[in-house]
């Protein structure tokens, strides 16, 4: 899927392109971009047609292999007696891509890939025997794709001639896996990478996506889709100049097109931009993925590996105010709790027991809401965790509830939030008065409303029936300019009275 904002191939570049012979710039590239022995060639075709002094690719594994080898695994700890056929399809397909990538000089990799393999099987053959699959070999076996995918990319740059090394990040990437996510130990793996690079000194790098280790030495990953974020680890230990993320489509859009088939490609987004607009949903890297490049003020650029001449969407610590609204988002799967009572008016410490009761119950909230009245206070939770939030919100209030202080707790179902997003928003009227005409024109009903005093984001909450509806009225009433014409009527007869 792509935008229908596709620029033509020769289009100007919106930013011109970082170039310099004496950069550093960091690639990454998703499972889609290496799917086959064809998207590698083209790959490393677009890659040779840059000139970088240092080239870092960060690459996932060929599309599918991860959920592959979990399964794999999977099927070895229930002793399944196809696993090995599981085995076999992966084996087939890496070495196929290697003899379809490097021809008659393909033989070492296949060796090497049939060495890899061999273990592969060991490591499945025990899993078989205990019966059961501990994490530690799960982290171990989940990974192997992105090794496997960095040597073929690394071999065939090599086959062309490119002085090109294979960094595989289990060798330097230090990382603390904690309840928050993935840490990096950034000493570490700095002084790690500082030591591989006294040996490979290249100009191209190859690395694997995804895999790391942790501070007791073993093998472990990012976490599923955690190659962006390799990429933006990598960025930072290689001190790049530009992340550039290649992904299926033009860069970030201003809505989902299969909703808006009219959404635009954005040139630009500030970093704040995409964490809010990636807090919602939308197609953009995830802010926590892009922490090590944001806090560096890195250019995070997100481009197509389909569509390579396109200049993407940058996305920087700089805030261009090209209209007050970059993106509108959509979380479905939502529902409003909403506690109201007299007894709640002026109560300190109300706002406070609805959230350490919604916390108890390991409910996250997605949005709050409550008027100045403080007659109720409203907000919103997962579908999934809807229930809960309730039962442990009635719980809480039991007492009040008893005594009439708190009328009701209440759950409204299938609710959706549309999410409007953008720094040039702040300090600007009009612009909450756009979205909600274009929804009252839609006759779309609005549940509950949150804005934030950053003002970069001004979230509604809807009944998912008008989801799709509201975000096709708020986009065109912010993307397309109110057009009024003229119609004359010259002496008219029946059907133009009846038009009168
Ligand atoms: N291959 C890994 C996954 O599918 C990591 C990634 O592609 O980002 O989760
Ligand atoms: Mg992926």
């Amino acid at each position: 899927m792509s935008s229908v904002a596709v620029l033509p191939a020769v289009a100007e570049p919106a930013a011109p392109e970082l170039r310099a012979a004496t950069s550093t710039i960091v690639h990454k590239f998703g499972g889609t971009s290496v799917a086959d022995a064809e998207r590698y060639r083209h790959v490393a075709q677009l890659l040779l047609a840059r000139e970088e002094a240092v080239q870092v690719t960060v690459v996932s594994a060929m599309k599918g292999v991860t959920d592959a080898l979990i399964a794999v695994a999977g099927l070895a700890a229930d002793d399944a007696p196809h696993w090995r056929d599981a085995w076999h399809a992966l084996r087939a397909r890496h070495r196929g891509a290697a003899v379809a990538l490097l021809g008659e000089h393909a033989g070492q990799t296949v060796e090497w890939l049939d060495a890899r393999f061999d273990h592969l099987a060991e490591v499945l053959g025990a899993l078989a025997v205990i019966g059961e699959l501990p994490v530690e070999v799960l982290d171990r076996v989940q990974g192997l794709g992105e090794v496997y995918s960095a040597q073929l990319l690394g071999q065939y740059l090599q086959s062309l001639g490119e002085a090109c090394a294979v960094l595989d990040a289990r060798d330097v990437l230090v990382v603390d896996r904690g309840e928050l996510g993935v840490d990096v130990d950034w000493v570490q793996s700095a002084q790690r990478l500082a030591r591989w690079r006294e040996a490979h000194p290249s100009p191209r790098v190859v690395a694997t996506g995804f895999v790391a280790r942790d501070r007791r030495d073993r093998i472990t990953t990012l976490g599923r889709n955690g190659s962006d974020y390799s990429g933006a680890i990598f960025a930072a230990l290689f001190n790049a100049d530009e992340l550039h993320i290649w992904t299926d489509v033009d860069g970030v859009l201003s809505a989902d097109p299969r909703v808006v088939p009219e959404a635009v490609q954005l040139d630009a987004l500030s970093y704040d931009e995409a964490c809010e607009l990636a807090y919602f949903g939308a197609k953009v890297v995830h802010p926590q993925t892009m922490s090590p490049a944001i806090e560096r003020g890195l250019p995070i650029i997100i481009r197509n590996t389909f569509n390579p001449l396109h200049p993407g969407t940058r996305i920087t610590a700089e805030r261009t105010v090209s209209g007050p609204i970059k993106g509108l988002t959509l979380s479905p799967d939502l529902a409003v709790l909403n506690l109201e009572g007299t007894g709640l008016i002026g109560v300190p410490g109300t706002a406070e027991r609805v959230f350490a009761s919604l916390r108890n119950a390991h409910v996250s909230v997605v949005m709050i809401s409550q008027g100045s009245s403080e007659h109720s206070i409203c907000c919103v939770v997962k579908q999934a965790e809807a229930v809960r939030a309730r039962d442990a919100l009635l719980h809480a209030f039991a007492h009040e509830l008893n005594l009439g202080q708190v009328q009701r707790v209440q759950l409204t179902d299938n609710v959706s939030v549309l999410a409007a997003v953008g720094d040039g928003m702040a300090g600007q009227p009009g612009v909450a008065a756009r979205l909600f005409e274009s929804l009252g024109r839609a006759q779309v009903n609005i549940l509950a409303i949150a804005q934030g005093s950053s003002e970069r984001n001004i979230s509604v909450a809807v009944d998912s029936r008008h989801a799709t509806k509201a975000l096709r009225a708020a986009h065109a009433g912010f993307w397309l300019s109110p057009q009024t014409f003229s119609v004359g009527v010259i002496g008219p007869g029946n059907v133009g009275a009846a038009l009168l």
